[in-house]
């Protein structure tokens, strides 16, 4: 059996059955470097280009851990723009597939307040969202974060050179200290290093130079 396998990580059977129907036969670079350590809980950095499957990293992360029978708020995605909350949550939704009535909700601004505060208010396991409406969710009080057990941080250079540093810290006072942070960058300037010691836990550091 081929190291690259996703059937060599401990993920539950209707999530290697999916990916096998998605055609995902071998892990990526990064994937086979971080998934054995995400899985296990740990904090990590994972820094590759774009387009080396680093939305699989966090999503089967996120999945083998998720309880679907807790219908409250697990797991938090923030990414830079709507279009790539989009992007992650349909991936997300595909990785999903074969988890029944599970619910991944995007938050993103540039949309209305009212039918989010209404989805809100269904519920939903995985938020995905850009940080400045997730943080004014959190501040009106429409988006609980206390259940949340996973952060992801994506596209983190983006983020801080969008200007939303003083978001993050808001909406991370919100969520548990005890969590698993994972952190997701196509760079590793020092501005990343400073906020991956501020709200992680002995973060492991996976890089990749290729896709694949
Ligand atoms: P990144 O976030 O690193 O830019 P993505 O997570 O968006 O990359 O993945 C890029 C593309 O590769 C997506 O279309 C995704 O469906 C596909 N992909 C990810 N992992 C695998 C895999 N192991 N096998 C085949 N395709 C994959
Ligand atoms: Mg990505």
């Amino acid at each position: 059996m081929s190291q690259l396998e996703f059937s060599t990580l401990p993920l539950n059977p209707a999530l290697l059955d999916n990916l096998n129907s998605l055609g995902y036969t071998e892990m990526t670079a990064i994937q086979a470097k971080a998934l054995p350590h995400t899985l296990h809980g740990k904090d990590v950095i994972a820094q590759g280009k774009t387009g080396s499957g680093k939305t699989a990293v966090f999503g089967l992360t996120q999945l083998q851990k998720l309880d679907v029978k807790r219908f409250c708020v697990q797991s938090l995605v923030l990414c830079p723009t709507r279009e790539l909350a989009d992007q992650v949550a349909k991936e997300l939704r595909k990785l999903a597939r074969t988890i029944h009535n599970i619910k991944v909700l995007t938050l993103c601004g540039g949309m209305p307040f009212g039918p989010q505060i209404g989805s809100l208010e269904h519920g939903a396991h995985i938020v995905v969202g850009t940080p400045g409406r997730i943080e004014e969710h959190v501040r009106k009080g429409t988006l609980k974060l206390e259940n949340v057990n996973t952060l992801v941080l994506d596209e983190a250079d983006r983020m801080l050179e969008m200007g939303f540093q003083d978001s993050l810290d808001t909406i991370i006072g919100y969520i548990p200290n005890e969590r698993q942070s994972l952190l997701f960058s196509a760079t590793y300037p020092d501005e990343i290093q400073d906020i991956a010691t501020r709200i992680m836990q002995r973060p492991l550091l996976v890089k990749v130079e290729s896709t694949h």
